[in-house]
């Protein structure tokens, strides 16, 4: 019965290695063996620890984080029903996977479109606002699908396909990005403090393909809620990452 019960382990323990592995796959860290406290336990459940020292790629360890209290990025908008909008959908783009939040207006609580103000989740510093960001154009898509391609993209090309970005570092350390922003509020820049629910942008189609070949047809919120190098819901089901977001969306 015990030796049962040491074997189940040792195959929760290697299912959860596989998963970290499938999720950081394309982490681009040194090839280590680590300890990876896995701590996805933003509702209060369970969390896992693992050890493999087969791991060729991977993360930054996940520093625990108790995510709640945020303000959504559009005034009265609301999580989307479609897993293919949320993070660890497929994505040919991004290593693979989709790492954050669609918030179209197709899909959404509130009105979303050219222009809409995009809103600070969380009191903290602007690290990145792209002031001078040029649209992507025919030329420089060609190059990134060519390259996408060849090698499955760089992380340069996975930055250019989020388009006009500002990301905002909070207290404990997490990082939120807002990107395919069309403008940038007056007063936010690199070292700006700003407050939650802040005005920080505007809603755009900025670095998706479309933006180049049908302008005004991909106009939405790709939002991240980024932890070390890893993000909220990282090698999550989609049921499981829903459930982490809802909790960071409540009081
Ligand atoms: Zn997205």
């Amino acid at each position: 019965m015990r030796l049962r019960l040491v074997a189940l382990i040792v195959l929760a323990a290697m299912v959860v290695g596989v998963v970290v592995t499938a999720a950081f796959g394309s982490d681009d860290s040194e090839p280590v063996g680590v300890t990876i406290e896995w701590v996805p336990n933003v509702t209060g459940s369970s969390t896992a620890t693992t050890t493999t020292g087969t791991i060729s790629h991977t993360p930054e360890p996940q520093p625990t984080v108790d995510i709640t209290g945020l303000v959504f990025p559009i005034e009265d908008g609301c999580l989307p029903d479609d897993d293919n909008l949320m993070p660890g959908a497929s994505r040919e783009y991004r290593s693979g996977t989709h790492e954050g939040v669609d918030v179209y207006d197709s899909d959404n609580c509130a009105f979303v479109g050219l222009d809409t103000e995009v809103l600070a989740m969380r009191a903290g510093t602007v690290v990145r606002a792209d002031w001078g960001y040029e649209g992507l154009t025919a030329a420089t898509l060609a190059e990134f699908e060519a390259l996408i391609e060849e090698s499955g993209g760089t992380p340069e090309v996975e930055d250019a396909f989020r388009g006009r970005q500002v990301w905002i570092e909070h207290p404990d350390g997490t990082v939120t990005r807002y990107a395919h922003l069309d403008g940038i509020a007056e007063d936010v820049d690199v070292g700006s403090e700003v407050a939650q629910g802040e005005h920080i942008g505007y809603v755009g189609d900025s670095g998706t393909p479309e933006s180049v070949t049908e302008p005004g047809t991909q106009m939405h919120l790709h939002f991240e809620i980024r932890i070390g190098k890893s993000y909220l819901g990282a090698g999550l089901d989609a049921d499981a990452s829903r459930a982490l977001y809802q909790a960071a969306f409540s009081p």
